[in-house]
C-alpha cells in the first residue's frame, strides 16, 4: 500500500490545477494527510506504507525511507550550500583583508549580528536553514563569508584585528 496522494504520479492536469486551484490543493493535502495519519496509527510507514520497523530511527518512517528521505535532505544542503558559496565568493570577505580559501576554515557571517539578519528569531538558525533562507532571500548583503579566525574576532561588534595589523603596516611601509 502506498501513500495513494503522494506516491501516485500527478498527471500534468491535476498538477496544473494543484498548483492553480487552492481548493483542489486543500483537498489533495487533507487526504493525504488524512491517509499519513491512518498509516502512522497502524504502525506503518507514511511515505512507501511498508510495516514501520521498531528500531526505525525514524517515528513515521521505515528504516529505508528514513535513509532516502536523510540523503535527499543532505544532497539538498550541499547543492545549496555550493550555490551560497559560489556567489559569495570562495574566500574570507575581511574587510581587514585575509587570504583564507580553504573551505573548511570558511563560515557564513551575519553582518552586525544574526540577531539584526534575523529579527524576531529566538536561537540562531541551523546552517540548513540558513542556505535555504539566503537563497530564497536572493542573496542578501548581511550575509558574506568569513573564515573562522575573523568571524570570531568580530562576534562583539568589534573589528577584526586584521583591519588594525593591515592599516599599521601600510603606515609603516
Ligand atoms: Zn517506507
Ligand atoms: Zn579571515
Ligand atoms: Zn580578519
Amino acid at each position: 500500500m502506498r501513500n495513494p496522494e503522494q506516491q501516485k504520479k500527478m498527471s500534468d492536469v491535476q498538477r496544473l490545477r494543484y498548483q492553480s486551484d487552492p481548493e483542489f490543493k486543500k483537498l489533495i493535502n487533507q487526504r493525504s494527510a488524512n491517509w499519513k495519519d491512518k498509516a502512522f496509527r497502524d504502525g506503518l510507514c507514511t511515505c512507501c506504507g511498508n510495516r514501520r520497523e521498531e528500531d526505525s530511527p525514524n517515528k513515521n518512517y521505515c528504516i529505508s525511507c528514513n535513509t532516502k528521505h536523510r540523503n535527499r535532505i543532505r544532497k539538498r544542503f550541499r547543492e545549496r550550500l555550493e550555490i551560497v558559496f559560489a556567489y559569495y565568493g570562495e574566500k574570507c570577505a575581511c574587510p581587514g583583508g585575509c587570504d583564507i580559501t580553504h573551505r573548511r576554515f570558511l563560515t557564513l557571517d551575519h553582518v552586525g549580528g544574526w540577531r539584526a539578519v534575523h529579527p524576531g528569531h529566538e536561537k540562531r538558525i541551523t546552517t540548513e536553514v540558513l542556505v535555504k533562507w539566503i537563497i530564497d532571500n536572493n542573496f542578501p548583503d548581511s550575509i558574506r563569508i568569513l573564515c573562522m579566525n575573523c568571524n570570531w574576532a568580530v562576534r562583539s561588534g568589534e573589528p577584526c584585528p586584521h583591519e588594525i595589523i593591515n592599516s599599521e603596516g601600510t603606515k609603516s611601509a
